[in-house]
């Protein structure tokens, strides 16, 4: 609990002090085993929505931590809508998702239903979800204070911001300060998909909190084939991170079937996004590259799947600049300026060399901008 001094404060200001952005620069950073959300790496994590089996929570955690998934979701405990739904496994389930998740260096995130069962999941858990239709579960919220495990808030089905911010306010006030929002989709009077997937909610949050915020597209749409859109629609929206359904045959899924991607659909998914996060200015994980033996194979082909992925975009960037390039000698041409100016090249250069990272020095960057600009002009000259 916290001193009578700062409740009076929170009293004054935002009815959400602790979790307000109130100024602060940048993305509190949530640990998660050895895996960090709200930094420079867009975090994927990724599983069954339910542990059914053995063979099916391993066969989904190597096939997600293969393509480049950091962190294995599935839960034990399910909230189902039915009595008559299969409602998990429970203690056996929390066995078999560490187990996948160890074997496969993931750590696991699993929804918690009741504050009885807090202190029996975090000892199975890296990270303990809080379920939409549990959003307002007081002494739970409560209970997730004292946890010592980071926290998944889920978005109620029904649930304003305000009132999201205000279930994380509780987690924090009671003391732990590793909170990561998840906005999973509303209900609204949208039939053709199972929730509205509130990508507003991205944006504002971002603007009004400084806990990490990602997206569960799998509930926000209940489609497997808008999964990979609104996947990157988030990735544009800002969000840190996301949480998909995948399992090895949605066809026999005991819940969710119809929106968990394929492990294959996965693979797909992942090299969209390597693409795309690079411009937000943020990274996404290699596909597991150090797998030996009969999985060496699939390794190859998933980082050779990014690198391709990755080479369109270039083209389509280099082509996209060429064009931008001939329309500056177009108007010079009509405005009779001297078509050659080694000026702009030299700030050009200087640009570009001033965002060298990585493996490339401004030396290596310099040499490739000097082909990229010899090569439009020679394009320019040929038209
Ligand atoms: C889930 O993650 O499987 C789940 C039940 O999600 P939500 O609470 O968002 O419906
Ligand atoms: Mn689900």
């Amino acid at each position: 609990m916290l001193g009578e001094s700062r409740i009076q404060a929170a009293q004054r200001s935002a009815p959400y002090p602790l979790v307000a952005r109130n100024g602060r620069a940048g993305t509190t950073r949530v640990r998660v085993g050895p895996v960090t959300i709200g930094g420079e790496e867009f975090v994927v994590a990724a599983g069954p929505c339910a542990v059914e089996t053995e063979e099916q929570v391993r066969a989904a955690a190597q096939a997600v931590a293969q393509a480049g998934a950091r962190i294995l979701r599935g839960g034990a405990f399910k909230p189902r809508t039915s009595p008559y739904s299969f409602q998990g496994l429970g203690l056996e389930g929390l066995h078999l998702l560490s187990a996948a998740g160890r074997e496969n260096g993931l750590p696991v995130v699993t929804e918690v239903l009741s504050a009885e069962d807090v202190a029996l999941v975090a000892r199975h858990a890296d990270m303990l979800q809080v379920g939409a239709r549990n959003m307002q579960n007081f002494p739970l919220l409560k209970a997730l204070g004292t946890a010592g495990r980071p926290v998944l808030i889920k978005r109620g089905l029904c649930a304003t911001l305000e009132e999201l911010l205000l279930a994380a306010e509780y987690v924090v006030h009671y003391g732990n300060p590793d909170v990561v929002l998840c906005e999973r989709g509303i209900r609204t009077f949208e039939g053709a998909t199972r929730n509205t997937l509130d990508l507003n909610a991205v944006a504002w949050l971002k603007a009004a909190t400084h806990l990490p915020v990602i997206v569960d597209p799998s509930h926000g749409t209940g489609l497997r084939h808008l999964i990979r859109p609104l996947s990157k629609a988030s990735v544009a929206a800002g969000a840190d991170g996301l949480i998909v359904e995948v399992h090895p045959c949605p066809a026999l899924a005991l819940s969710d079937g119809e929106q968990s991607l394929t492990p294959g659909d996965f693979g797909a998914l992942m090299r969209d996004l390597g693409s795309s996060v690079p411009f937000e200015g943020r990274t996404l994980a290699c596909p597991r590259p150090e797998a030996a033996g009969p999985r060496t194979k699939l390794c190859l082909q998933r980082l050779r799947e990014r690198i391709d992925g990755l080479d369109e975009a270039l083209v389509r960037l280099l082509v996209e600049r060429a064009r931008l390039a001939a329309a500056i000698g177009r108007t010079k041409r009509v405005s009779g300026l001297p078509i050659h100016a080694p000026d702009r090249e030299d700030a050009v250069l200087g640009h570009v060399t001033s965002l060298a990272a990585g493996p490339f020095g401004p030396e290596e960057i310099a040499r490739v901008f000097r082909t990229v600009m010899a090569e439009t002009r020679r394009a320019e000259e040929r038209e």
